[in-house]
């Protein structure tokens, strides 16, 4: 049972970050609530202090999607399905697209929130992978600082991140990806919906004349958080795409996941699934090349 708790609703930004600012109990951000609800039914350990809720679903500067000076802007609180519906992004983040659809159901999707996605750092945030290899950056506000870093400097180990107790997401901004890059997104959950990811991966890419002039690698889920590989970037770099390629870049993926996760029990089942879901999204991403 949820035990009493305030919710607050500001209208604005700077009473958000007023309220955060004072010693006013255990306080939390409420976005979305599909994270943070499920979790105070539970009782769960990283919810059950909270004593107070900001609802920040009025206000304005942490929603709406714009591009200006070669970025794109998403405010923290826009939903999965605004994300999916805008035309910013779908033509300019398809992979970032892709990911948002696979998330939760349509339900969850009209509620749940891009910011309530990473803030918590569960290894199984999906748009994760997709917002690393776009190289974004996130907006952080308190009352008395303002500062935007990348989101891998943010993410910082499972459950664990840069925000402090004073301070809000505002905004997410990614340099405009150019016209000529090709990627995919790829997840792996028990069942088609609704499904906890067990294996996500990003790829973004550029190709000059068959040859990787540039490549970004991310996953999620299958890492204790979601990050990026570049010493596998560097070796693809300059590499002619073909098949024989692609799976030695797939091989070595799997020794980058044992680098990090350590050998398992379930090791020898998931090593091969791994390799075999990095092969299959570049090839789906190179595929006119091949
Ligand atoms: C049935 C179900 C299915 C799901 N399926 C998926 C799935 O397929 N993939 C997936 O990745 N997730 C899934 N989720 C998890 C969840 O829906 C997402 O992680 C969602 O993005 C959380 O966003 P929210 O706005 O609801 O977060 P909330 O619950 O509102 O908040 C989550 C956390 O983020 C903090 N927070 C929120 N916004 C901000 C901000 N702007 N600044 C600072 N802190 C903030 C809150 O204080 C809280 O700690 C699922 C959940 C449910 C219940």
């Amino acid at each position: 049972m949820i035990s009493s708790i305030e919710i607050l609703t500001p209208k604005n930004l700077n009473e958000v970050l007023g309220i955060l600012s004072s010693n006013g109990g255990d306080l939390r951000i409420i976005a979305g609530g599909t994270d943070i609800v499920t979790g105070l039914k539970q009782e769960s350990n990283r919810f059950i202090k909270t004593e107070v809720l900001i609802d920040i679903n009025r206000v304005a500067e942490v929603k709406g999607i714009g591009q200006a000076n070669g970025r794109i802007s998403i405010g923290a609180a826009s939903t999965f399905t605004e994300i999916y519906k805008n035309q910013i992004v779908s033509k300019e983040l398809p992979i970032l697209k892709k990911a948002v659809a696979t998330i939760g159901s349509l339900q969850i999707r009209n509620r749940a929130t891009i910011a309530g996605n990473f803030v918590n750092n569960a290894p199984c945030a999906d748009t994760v992978p997709a917002l690393l290899v776009y190289n974004a950056t996130i907006e952080i506000e308190s009352i008395n600082s303002k500062r935007e870093i990348s989101l891998q400097e943010f993410l910082q180990g499972p459950y664990i991140t840069q925000l402090k107790k004073d301070e809000i997401v505002t905004r997410i901004n990614i340099p405009v990806p150019p016209e000529n890059f090709i990627g995919d997104f790829y997840k792996l959950g028990r069942r088609q919906a609704v499904a906890i990811s067990r294996i996500t991966f990003a790829v973004l890419m550029e190709l000059e004349k068959n040859k990787i002039n540039e490549i970004r690698i991310a996953s999620g889920a299958v890492t204790p958080i979601g990050t990026r590989f570049s010493e596998l970037e560097k070796f693809a770099k300059g590499k002619e795409v073909n098949n024989n390629f692609l799976k030695t870049l797939a091989c070595k993926m799997g020794d980058e996941i044992i680098k990090l996760t350590g050998l398992r029990w379930s090791s020898e089942y998931k090593l091969p699934v791994v390799q075999q879901m990095f092969y299959q999204i570049l090839r789906s991403a190179t595929k006119k090349n091949l």
